[in-house]
């Protein structure tokens, strides 16, 4: 979507608009350093309703600095050498003024010399008409319009009329100027914004589609902060948020956050169909992250891209510690690709419950990384240097494989469970032989598809949507169920839910964790599972650590649990221990203990 300078011209002329009404004076600065009697030209100017001023050329640059001025008239002084240099100075510092050179008399060579020296014109003084002049007047206020016109433009992003790149560089390096020699006592906020999966929708409907998603999300960031929006190229957004120095700009630049992610989750109407396209934002201070332009936007794109591998439809404020720690997770990176032949990952299994029995029904395959020096590494750790290499997908394979061979061994003990629930990436999304090479594993491994479940977050239907859904459609009919993790936590559409293969919906631990403190927490709880149960699905709370969260789930009738209360994630054989003890724990028992 960049333009051609060509193209941008011929269609800055057609945008133009350059008419100038009789009435409005124009301001003219007359630079005679000679001494010459200006009195012809005074009288043109009062005819032609031009005012003017009337100074030497050493005090032109002050003159030009404290007023707008849409004409220059340079004194030729004769044949003086100076005029040259005081012309070329005035065509370089104030390029969108036009200088008209002027004389009692001035010869053909003289003319010429000026006009290669970028006179924009000349005139004899002893021979003008005011007919002649008019004409000088009109073509020069002309050429004083086109040029500020088409600088303007020259500075706009042509498709949605934002500022652009260059011009956003130039205001931010300006503020910052300011604010870093401590001639500004405000603060900014550089906000990054871009849409997910724009590059797919783009691919696959154009370019020409592609536009009309851009304009309608510049004209929703323009509404929530007027004139402080640039267009950075593609659908890449920059907002500026400025705020005094005492005034508690995070919780402002919250609040814009969410506003910006609420704004831009609405769907756009393309070709009358409702399309639904998640954003990220990043985030980074002015001063408190730095006040070096392209320190800040780096900042800023690291948050933007830390937003999107974390969960779409985010928004992340840059995090120097994190960022360091971010650092240090890539050294694992080479290590992470030896692991799975180096046999060092391990696959632990937390038990569901079935809320009204208290009996083991299933467990989620959780992973673990023995590190040979560092020792046990938690997922969290690995898992988004994983999904950003693109090494989620032989360690999903991984995990697939480990599970279907463990629940043999389970088999070969006479132990069985119904339920095998594992969490499966959007990053795996993006492989497209995922459903052929999963179906040769549950060949391979004799895989029960039945009790297989694949658990999946609400950012993973949001990213590339259409490419989401094929996968698990594809999956599904391999019998293999879904269930939505952290739910509540993201953006669900109702649509989704009732046409997706979706058989389970998770509550996220944070509000299980708050249901006997936090009102609120306990109402989406409540939504949460009068939403299950009347769409038919199953509802399970994760992160149950209480008996009096377990009464709570029990009493609106949530199916099943799974937390610390009953188990922590345990390695294979702790697992086994677990069934073979046949261990029940219900709301009454675990009040007992
Ligand atoms: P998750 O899917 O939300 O997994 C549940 C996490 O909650 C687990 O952390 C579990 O140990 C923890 N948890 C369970 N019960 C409780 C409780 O009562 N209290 C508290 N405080 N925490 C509880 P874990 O094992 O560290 O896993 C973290 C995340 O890593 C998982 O979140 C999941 O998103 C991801 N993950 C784990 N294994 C895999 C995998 O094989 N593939 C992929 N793609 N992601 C995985
Ligand atoms: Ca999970
Ligand atoms: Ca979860």
């Amino acid at each position: 979507m960049e333009y051609k300078h060509g193209r941008l011209f011929s269609s800055t002329l057609n945008m133009l608009s350059v008419t100038r009404s009789d009435t409005e004076k124009t301001n003219c600065l007359i630079i005679d350093s000679c001494g010459f009697d200006t009195t012809t030209l005074i009288d043109m100017l009062a005819q032609n309703h031009c005012d003017f001023e009337k100074c030497s050329f050493d005090q032109a640059s002050a003159k030009l600095v404290q007023c707008d001025f849409q004409l220059i008239f340079l004194h030729s002084c004769f044949t003086d050498t100076n005029a040259l240099s005081e012309l070329h100075f005035l065509r370089q510092q104030y390029p969108l003024i036009p200088v008209i050179m002027f004389d009692h008399q001035l010869t053909t060579e003289r003319i010429d010399e000026f006009m290669f020296w970028r006179a924009s014109d000349c005139v004899i003084t002893s021979k003008l008409t005011n007919e002649v002049f008019k004409r000088v007047i009109r073509y020069n206020l002309m050429v004083n319009q086109y040029n500020t016109e088409l600088t303007r433009l020259n500075q706009l992003d042509p498709l949605t009329g934002m500022t652009n790149r260059q011009q956003f560089y130039k205001q931010l390096s300006q503020k910052l100027k300011l604010i870093g020699k401590g001639e500004a006592s405000s603060q900014l906020a550089l906000i990054s914004v871009d849409l997910d999966g724009f590059r797919r929708f783009n691919n696959i409907n154009g370019y020409s589609a592609g536009d009309i998603i851009v304009k309608e999300m510049s004209k929703r960031l323009a509404a929530l902060i007027p004139g402080q929006l640039s267009r950075l190229g593609n659908d890449e957004f920059v907002l500026l948020q400025e705020t005094p120095a005492d005034d508690n700009l995070t919780s402002q630049t919250i609040e814009l956050c969410n506003n910006i992610l609420h704004s831009l989750t609405e769907p756009y109407i393309y070709h009358e169909l409702e399309v639904i396209l998640p954003c990220s934002i990043g985030v980074a201070l002015v001063p408190e992250h730095s006040c070096e332009i392209d320190t800040l936007v780096h900042q800023a794109t690291q948050a933007r891209i830390k937003a999107k591998e974390t969960s779409s439809c985010s928004y992340v404020i840059f995090d120097q510690e994190q960022h360091r720690s971010d650092e240090s997770q890539t050294n694992l990176e080479p290590e992470l690709i030896s692991a799975i032949r180096r046999n060092e990952f391990e696959l632990f299994y937390q038990p569901r419950i079935n809320i009204s029995s208290g009996k083991i029904i299933g467990a989620e395959g959780l992973i673990r990384w023995r590190h040979p020096e560092k020792g046990l590494i938690y997922p969290d750790t690995f898992i988004p240097t994983a999904e950003r290499t693109g090494m989620i997908v032989p360690i999903g394979y991984w995990v697939i494989q480990q599970a279907g061979d463990d629940m043999q061994r389970l088999k070969a003990c006479g132990l069985e469970i119904d339920r095998l629930s594992i969490n499966l990436s959007f990053r795996q999304f993006q492989d497209s032989y995922l459903c052929q090479t999963i179906q040769r594993l549950i060949k391979k491994h004799s895989i029960d598809t039945s009790i297989l479940e694949f658990e999946l977050t609400e950012s993973a239907l949001f990213n590339n949507e259409l490419h989401v859904r094929e996968g698990i459609e594809g999956l599904h009919k391999l019998g293999i169920n879904f269930s939505l993790d952290d739910f509540g936590t993201g953006y669900s559409s109702f649509s989704l839910l009732q046409t997706l293969p979706i058989s389970s919906l998770k509550i996220d631990r944070s509000f299980v964790s708050g249901v006997n403190q936090n009102p609120d927490d306990a109402e989406i709880v409540k939504a949460i599972i009068r939403l299950a149960h009347s769409l038919n699905k199953e509802v399970i709370a994760e992160g149950v650590e209480t008996s009096q969260q377990l009464n709570f789930l029990d009493r609106l009738g949530c199916h099943q649990a799974q937390g610390y209360l009953y188990s922590k994630p345990v390695s294979y054989d702790d697992f086994k221990t677990l069934l073979e003890s046949g261990q029940r724990v219900t709301a009454e028992s675990a009040a007992n203990q």
